[in-house]
């Protein structure tokens, strides 16, 4: 599979909203961490099911390829499409 600057880009662009998604999720889970008063409990819920839906919908809807658009599951440092073999990095000498 030959190498393509367009798919290398997009890809970096997924991998960072995914990565972003990660430390939101994180910050907010370490949250529920704190010893929250009991009033507050309904809020702590509110914000575990945030985080769960700021990660998961991300993961499913942008970690895809960006040429076939096959889910790349827990490829986070892959170097290549696991379905259609497309370069996720620039070859030697040609990074963007
Ligand atoms: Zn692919």
């Amino acid at each position: 599979m030959t190498f393509d600057p367009e798919v290398v880009a997009r890809f970096r662009a997924r991998r960072r909203i995914l990565n972003a998604a990660i430390v939101v999720t994180t910050g907010l889970l370490s949250l529920s961490f704190l010893p929250w008063p009991e009033e507050h409990a309904s809020l702590l819920g509110t914000l575990l099911m945030g985080a769960i839906v700021v990660t998961v919908v991300p993961v499913l809807v942008v970690w895809r390829c960006p040429r076939c658009h096959k889910y790349l599951g827990g490829a986070a440092s892959a170097r290549a499409c696991p379905a259609c073999g497309v370069p996720f990095v620039a070859p030697p000498g040609r990074d963007l």
